[in-house]
């Protein structure tokens, strides 16, 4: 089944809105079945309410709006659809009763204006709302099918789980839309596609996304219309099938954070970690901090931005800062061997690296990055040469001492 969305409010075209309301209805309506096949916003204007749903239903012939089922002068959604149905709006004593009862909880009276949100269009189904004081709507007539839901994202969101998706998945049938996210990092994209590219007709028929992003590119398998088990068997294949061909740059699947990842594995091996960070400015400990438990194996570490605190704190030697510079293999070193000594730690990472927009030279541009992995005795340096802004630099280069790490501890 198809349907489109059209959301409706003037903020949303302002931008002071983000709608979210459009990314959780795509997302719900998916494992449903109903695949949403456009999505329009539209201000709070009668005309452009009017052509998005019209054009809406000429296409697809099923439409879900969002907004605009308030009190308020700007809500108009309920009275358009209804001219665009020529269903007469009738005045609905339970629903005003409900509303004088919600009102009497909170010690307050409604107002006359509040009388429009009893008035349903004739022939509609009340989708009844127990969060909020606008029922969703459900309208169907020659021209096809309307649901109406309102804009505030709680109501929304639970008159679609609890009202609208049973009604749409009975029709829809027995199949879903579902899919599954496999999540690489460190390599390039185009890199990716051709690691990828001998097991394209394999896949077949669920369809692949690449989705770069700042820690990494995220590989998203989607099953259209299949049914449940037959969509779970094939999506758990592929993803299968991905890791094998894409190798040690898969670090998990759908929203796995690497932070936690890594804490996993050090748990694993009884290892505790430390942290010694120049360019990231403290990212990689924000990181690992964000994950609760951490401290089970986390100890801390030090932010070394100037040469005299790698020195102070880290023990990096003002020779060997001088024969090599700040951002160099041999510092990078020696910043995680002084956090393993001094923090007491079987594990640390360290970030030097030029995050821009200024210092570059031609030997060290912008972006140069080293980093040390150390694991008890042993330790190796990595550079990286990473593209954007100083704040994606600084982004990436985070991701990529949490993935060094991570790769080098056991599994
Ligand atoms: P109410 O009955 O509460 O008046 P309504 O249907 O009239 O509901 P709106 O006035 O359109 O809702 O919006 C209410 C709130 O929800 C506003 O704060 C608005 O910014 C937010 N909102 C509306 N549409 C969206 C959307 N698509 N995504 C996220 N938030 C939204
Ligand atoms: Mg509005």
């Amino acid at each position: 089944m198809n349907l489109e969305l059209v959301t409706i409010g003037t903020e949303l075209l302002l931008g002071f809105t983000v709608d979210t309301n459009g990314a959780f209805a795509g997302k719900a309506l998916a494992r449903a079945g109903v695949r949403v096949v456009r999505r329009t916003s539209v201000g709070d204007e009668p005309a452009a309410i009017a052509d998005a749903v019209r054009g809406a239903l000429a296409r697809t012939r099923a439409v879900l709006t969002t907004g605009g089922l308030g009190p308020t002068r700007d809500d108009m959604t309920k009275k358009v659809i209804a001219k665009l149905f020529g269903a007469p709006l009738d005045f609905d004593e339970s629903i005003w009763n409900a509303l004088l009862e919600r009102y009497a909880r909170f010690k307050r009276t409604p107002s006359e204006s509040n009388r429009s949100q009893a008035e349903v269009p004739r022939n509609a189904t009340v989708l009844p709302n127990r969060w909020g004081t606008a029922p969703g709507l459900w309208l169907e007539g020659q021209a096809g099918l309307v649901i109406m839901l309102p804009g505030v994202p709680l109501e929304m969101q639970k008159l679609l789980d609890h009202e609208v998706v049973p009604r749409l998945a009975a029709r829809a049938g027995e199949t879903v839309i579902m899919s599954s996210v496999v999540r690489t990092t460190a390599v390039a994209e185009s890199n990716v596609a051709e690691r990828v590219k001998v097991a394209e007709d394999e896949i077949a028929p669920l369809t692949l996304a690449y989705l770069p992003g700042l820690e990494g590119v995220d590989l998203r398998l989607t099953a259209w219309n299949l049914s449940r088990p037959e969509a779970e068997t094939r999506l758990a294949t592929a993803a299968m099938r991905l890791k094998l061909l894409i190798g040690d740059n898969v670090y998990g699947e759908q929203n796995d954070d690497l932070a936690a990842l890594l804490l996993d594995r050090c748990r694993k091996a009884g290892i505790r970690v430390a942290v010694a960070e120049s360019c990231t400015g403290g990212i990689v400990g924000q990181r690992i901090t964000a994950v609760p438990g951490c401290s089970a194996v986390f100890v801390g570490g030090v932010i070394a931005y100037s040469n005299e605190l790698k020195r102070d704190l880290l023990g990096v030697s003002t020779e060997l800062l001088a024969r090599h510079g700040a951002v160099s293999a041999e510092v990078a070193e020696a910043m995680a061997r002084g956090a393993i000594d001094r923090f007491h730690v079987e594990a640390a990472v360290s970030v030097t690296g030029i995050a821009g927009p200024d210092g570059g030279t031609e030997e060290k541009p912008v972006g140069t990055v080293w980093f040390a992995f150390a694991i008890g005795a042993q330790i190796e340096t990595v550079r990286a040469i990473l593209p954007g802004t100083r704040e994606e630099i600084r982004e990436r280069a985070a991701q990529y001492a949490l993935y060094g790490l991570w790769l080098r501890l056991p599994k």
